[in-house]
């Protein structure tokens, strides 16, 4: 099979044939239809998140076909559509996983970062980790659900249930699938994206934001609660000062340069800042057949395979509206 190879920190990916891999017990194989670019995958790239695999196949925003199983006995069938998120296994036994917090496990292994991901033809995921993808999804459409889309909902399940006005901080492509939920759930958003950065601004005004604008500039209400998106610490001070008494500020990314120092009082009347990782399995179906309802219209810029790097570079370099999303040859 083709695949797209990270070799080392900083390192372009490279484009090798290699054999398909053969599933384990309780694993299954699928041929891949499409794989998002998330940036989670500079942050491998870059160096930021340590000691991943390699090499290795990046992305964990999989859309693809049940081919077979490692099992005799299997949930799963051939011709099954499944999605494969970020989370690719967790060990059911370490105190996280006993409490309902698997997406905490001591154990855990990622899906195209500590075991191999998307960004080839063909992929080997564990079963449990596979989540049925409706029809309306069996495409590349489907692919952002599984990280921004994921990830965003995690992110938004964190805050108070009663929050009216919410400020979304980093427009990208876990912001667009999330600006639909909050909408369809009757929430006023708030977009920031970096300053200046016009295209973002229209981007989140035509999804139905009630305001969009540079992060630089003051929140035109105070709001009820926050979700950063954007890998940038100075953001939690910024979002602090447009915040109202009592809200959250969640920070949704893997990574985030550092927060700078502030002052008391603008944390103080109850803020909260708090932090995401990972998902849970339940967090994935809910958010699935929640997205199915919508229903959520992802917003994709597809690349052949061989032009990960240029998505890549794109994603990077914020010309990217929506997700990038990798499409196999011949698979739609
Ligand atoms: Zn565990
Ligand atoms: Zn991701």
């Amino acid at each position: 099979m083709r695949a797209m190879i990270f070799e080392q920190v900083g390192k372009p990916l490279v484009l090798k044939t290699i054999p398909i891999p053969q599933p384990a017990k309780e694993q299954v194989l699928v041929k891949i239809i499409s794989c998002g670019v998330c940036r989670t995958d500079l942050h491998i790239i870059d160096g930021d998140l340590k000691r991943p695999k390699l090499p290795l196949i990046l992305g964990h925003e999989i859309i693809g076909t049940v081919v077979k199983s490692g099992s005799a006995v299997s949930s799963l069938k051939e011709g099954d559509i499944v999605g494969i998120p970020w989370l690719g296994y967790t060990c059911g036994k370490c105190k996280y996983c006993m409490a309902n917090h698997e997406n905490l496990c001591d154990n855990a292994l990622f899906t195209g970062y500590t075991i191999d991901g998307g960004f080839a033809e063909f992929t080997v995921a564990h079963e449990k980790y596979c989540f049925p993808v409706a029809n309306i999804f069996a495409n590349p459409s489907g692919s952002p659900l599984l990280c921004a889309g994921l990830i965003g909902y995690r992110s938004y399940s964190m805050i108070d249930q009663d929050a009216k006005n919410i400020g979304i901080y980093g427009f990208g492509a876990a912001a667009h699938i999330l600006i639909q939920v909050a909408i369809y759930q009757g929430k006023k958003i708030y977009a920031f994206t970096r300053d200046g950065d016009s295209l973002s601004q229209e981007f989140a005004m035509k999804l139905g934001a009630v305001w969009a604008g540079d992060s630089s500039k003051p929140s035109p209400v105070k709001l009820d609660a926050s979700i950063i998106f954007a890998p940038v610490g100075s953001l939690v001070p910024k979002a602090l000062e447009d915040s109202d008494k009592g809200s959250t500020i969640v920070c949704g990314g893997i990574h985030m340069s550092d927060i700078p120092g502030f002052s008391y009082h603008i944390f103080w009347e109850e803020r909260t800042i708090r932090s995401v990782a990972n998902l849970t399995r339940k967090d994935g179906e809910d958010f699935l057949k929640l997205a199915v309802r919508i229903p959520v219209k992802t917003e994709v810029q597809v690349y052949p395979l061989e032009a990960a790097n240029k998505a890549i570079s794109n994603l990077r370099n914020g010309k990217i509206h929506g997700a990038a999303v990798l499409v196999m040859k011949g698979s739609v």
